[in-house]
């Protein structure tokens, strides 16, 4: 749970002739659920990307609990993260793909196991932990990428279309499980998605992004229910 500032970011991509995120400007409060949504290619990811460092800002600041992250490494900056296509190690265990992020960070073997027990049993998952990702269902294994990034008790959550690859009706249950994640482990959540389902059903606000820009940002209220 902690403040996350966007001080007027901006993406360009080597190469590329124009930016990918202009002027994204955004003061994320405590334990706020914020969605963005709009269509393919309109910058979503490559902001939730500079968020958690896997892509570098071109311009602007990035803010964590009020401190400058620009350059800091991803391991170094206390926010998980969960993928579209939930990005297991198809060769680990369950056990072992939950565990990852806390072996590289180098926690004691009797706290990685608690952590992983933990999780594993407040998604149901226990009974797999010695399975192989290719021996889940589509819902179990977005459970493990969700087990993943909730071991470490990061404050922020970055989620990336995480519900796209499965089917309608444990999209609905998914949703309500994550939802119950934020409240439970108080985090401050960041959810990209294109569906507008998912974002007037979990968002606390709506970033609606367009050609990389901003165009709205509101409650679901505001944002769906203006004339
Ligand atoms: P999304 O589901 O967010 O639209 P894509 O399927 O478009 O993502 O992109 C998948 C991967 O390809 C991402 O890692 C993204 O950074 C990369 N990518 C997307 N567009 C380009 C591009 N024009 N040039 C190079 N890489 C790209
Ligand atoms: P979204 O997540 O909303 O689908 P992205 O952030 O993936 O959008 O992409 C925003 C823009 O940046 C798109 O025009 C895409 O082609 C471009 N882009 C994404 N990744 C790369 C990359 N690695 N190299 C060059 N261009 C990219």
């Amino acid at each position: 749970m902690v403040k996350v500032d966007l001080d007027h970011l901006y993406k360009q991509y080597p190469n590329a002739t124009d930016y990918s995120v202009s002027d994204f400007d955004l003061h994320i409060d405590d334990h706020e659920f914020i969605v963005f949504v709009g269509p393919s290619g309109c910058g979503k990811s490559t902001t939730l990307r500079m968020i958690a460092g896997l892509e570098d800002i071109s311009k602007g600041d990035l803010k964590i609990g009020g401190k400058v992250m620009n350059d800091v490494a991803p391991k170094d900056r206390d926010i998980a993260m969960v993928f579209q296509n939930y990005a297991l190690y198809p060769h680990m265990t369950v056990f072992d793909n939950m565990a990852f992020g806390l072996k590289l960070r180098k926690y004691e073997k009797a706290d990685i196991k608690q952590r992983v027990d933990k999780a594993a049993e407040s998604l149901g998952l226990t009974e797999y932990l010695d399975r192989k990702p290719a021996a889940l269902s589509g819902g179990q294994r977005q459970r493990v990428a969700l087990g993943r990034a909730m071991v470490r008790d990061a404050p922020i959550f970055l989620m990336d279309e995480p519900l796209s690859n499965l089917d309608a009706k444990l999209r609905v249950s998914m949703r309500a499980e994550i939802a119950k994640l934020h409240q439970t482990l108080n985090t401050t959540t960041i959810y990209v998605t294109h569906d507008q389902t998912e974002a007037m059903t979990m968002a606390d606000r709506i970033v609606v992004m367009s050609m990389g820009e901003v165009q709205q940002i509101g409650t679901p209220q505001e944002v769906y229910d203006t004339p």
